[in-house]
């Protein structure tokens, strides 16, 4: 009232409307504030709010009615026990400026966090009259302060746990190696050994302190210094080739003569460990002898066997030609499943002759050139005769001479021809194509049968092995495929299968028109 008494006095040189004018405008710029503004006063009891902008109306939730004539605290609603106060209060008290985030909270009960700014305003006599609050609502960045440090403390938990997974796969990593029956050592690029597990410690009889940081030319009086190993391991790193299942016959001190099955490999993992070689060395010398040993038995085994037999058919051929007139059904019949069962015991024998045979390098061919197409019609008739289920069908014709052992030829063919019959006991036909392509014949078996898995496609052809859902069901010995491939390949053809399982099987072998030396012309 005292101001505007002066202005009745004409005390002021500018009207009360012009003080008016500007009042109005300064309430708007106050109101136009995306800060929520308050004004308190301090020589009231309780400092209580004496104006409150819209952004402040806003940001709490509550109408300019409900603020008025109350104490700022009426924002904290229960939450009293926030550092923040404490500030605010001093401040407060020392007529100071202050800069606080405080938990506040809308009329709806939500909370908020305001950045609230409290600037003092001093009168002529050097009191405090009036507090200034201007206000932020800064929920949003505290969340994303929040989210971040929660992240935070997440991905730190989360590379706590890494590296204990990674600690403890090491470990479990290291006690395998430590474990396996095969010696391990690693070597870097100029062939120093890295590490080496226990295996190969014990088996060469070094110690961990010799044996790292060594050559491994060097190692174990140069035991390792093998020129074929040399130019193996030279060649891994550039380009990368592994080395698989190579054969090092050796005298080592120590341990005497063995053969060592050598695989090696690049460490191909980024940073430290590139560049590296795992080498694995496994002593297969026993494993060697044992199969050996195998051969040798089963070469004389069926050597042995063989004589005897030669003999009881001698014998029964004789008594075929001597039957008298007036022997009965019973006794003929006894007669002929003899002969008959002598014969399939004869061919197990020459298998297994044949296949110590090739083992030793003494499967003798004569290579002669013979009509193909009418070795295939008469293995064909021969094997028909003595089945009854299967109708054999031969389609297409080659016209040409083999030069080839024509009796392996055809042992090859009777081979595939009696799996196709008895690995599909179930269907009624067999196929046998015959084609003439480039310089070479072609000649492929197929049935409707049980068919061969993709993994055992890649083992039939070896000795002794057997697809292994069949063992029970199937006869056989699981060396009549090694045998023809071993017969096509001394015949510079192929042989190769495609089937699939439950739809059946081709079996197929190619053999050159020419002989090699007509080829090479
Ligand atoms: P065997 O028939 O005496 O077992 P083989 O060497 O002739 O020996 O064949 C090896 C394996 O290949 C067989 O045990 C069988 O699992 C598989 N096999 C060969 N021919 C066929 C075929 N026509 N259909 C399905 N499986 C076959």
């Amino acid at each position: 009232m005292d101001i505007l008494n002066k202005f009745d006095n004409g005390e002021f040189a500018f009207s009360k409307d012009d003080i008016k004018a500007d009042f109005k405008l300064l309430t708007r710029a106050l109101d136009a504030s995306y800060s929520g503004i308050i004004i308190t006063d301090n020589l009231l009891p309780d400092n209580p709010i004496i104006y409150c902008n819209e952004a402040f109306e806003k940001m709490s939730g509550y109408r300019r009615s409900e603020i008025i004539g109350h104490n700022c605290r009426f924002l904290q609603g229960a939450d009293r026990s926030q550092r923040a106060r404490a500030i605010i209060r001093e401040a407060v008290a020392n007529g100071e400026v202050c800069t606080v985030d405080i938990r506040n909270y809308r009329k709806n009960g939500d909370l908020f966090w305001n950045e609230l700014f409290i600037s003092p305003i001093v009168g002529d006599d050097g009191k405090v009259t009036n507090f200034i609050g201007v206000q932020n609502d800064i929920t949003r960045r505290k969340k994303s302060e929040q989210d971040l440090r929660a992240q935070k403390d997440l991905m730190e938990k989360q590379v706590l746990e890494r590296t204990k997974d990674l600690k403890e796969s090491q470990e479990f990593l290291y006690s395998i190696i430590q474990t396996v029956r095969e010696s391990l050592i690693v070597i870097d690029p100029d062939f120093k050994v890295v590490s080496a597990n226990d295996h190969f410690l014990k088996t060469f009889k070094v110690s961990l302190e010799e044996t790292v940081g060594t050559g491994l030319y060097e190692l174990g009086n140069h035991q390792w210094d093998i020129p074929q190993l040399r130019k193996l391991l030279t060649d891994i790193l550039p380009t990368n080739n592994p080395v698989e299942d190579f054969e090092v016959e050796h005298d080592f001190p120590h341990i005497g003569r063995k053969l060592m099955l050598l695989n090696a490999h690049r460490i191909e993992l980024e940073g430290q460990y590139k560049d590296q070689i795992l080498l694995a060395i496994e002593d297969i010398t026993e494993r060697r002898e044992i199969e050996r040993r195998k051969d040798d038995f089963l070469s004389i085994a069926s050597h042995e066997l063989k004589t005897p037999l030669t003999t009881i058919k001698g014998y029964v051929q004789a008594m075929e030609r001597m039957v008298p007139k007036d022997s009965g059904a019973r006794f003929l019949g006894f007669l002929s499943k003899t002969a008959k069962y002598l014969d399939r015991l004869n061919n197990l024998i020459a298998e297994l002759l044949d296949v110590s045979r090739i083992q030793t390098g003494n499967l003798k061919l004569h290579k002669v050139p013979f009509d193909f197409d009418k070795m295939v019609k008469e293995t064909v008739e021969a094997i028909q005769t003595a089945t009854q289920n299967h109708n054999i069908i031969i389609e297409g014709f080659s016209g040409v001479q083999v030069p080839a052992d024509e009796s392996h030829i055809a042992q090859v063919l009777t081979n595939l021809l009696s799996n196709a019959i008895k690995y599909a006991p179930e269907s009624g036909q067999v196929h046998v194509y015959i084609s003439k392509v480039s310089n070479y014949v072609k000649l492929s078996v197929t049935d409707s049968g049980i068919g061969i898995s993709p993994e055992d496609q890649k083992k039939i052809f070896e000795r002794f092995y057997r697809a292994g859902d069949i063992q029970q069901r199937f006869p056989g010995m699981g060396i009549g495929l090694y045998i023809c491939e071993q017969i096509i390949k001394n015949h510079d053809g192929t042989l190769w299968v495609e089937s699939e399982k439950e739809k059946g099987s081709t079996f197929s072998f190619t053999l050159p028109i020419q002989a090699k030396e007509d080829n090479e012309q």
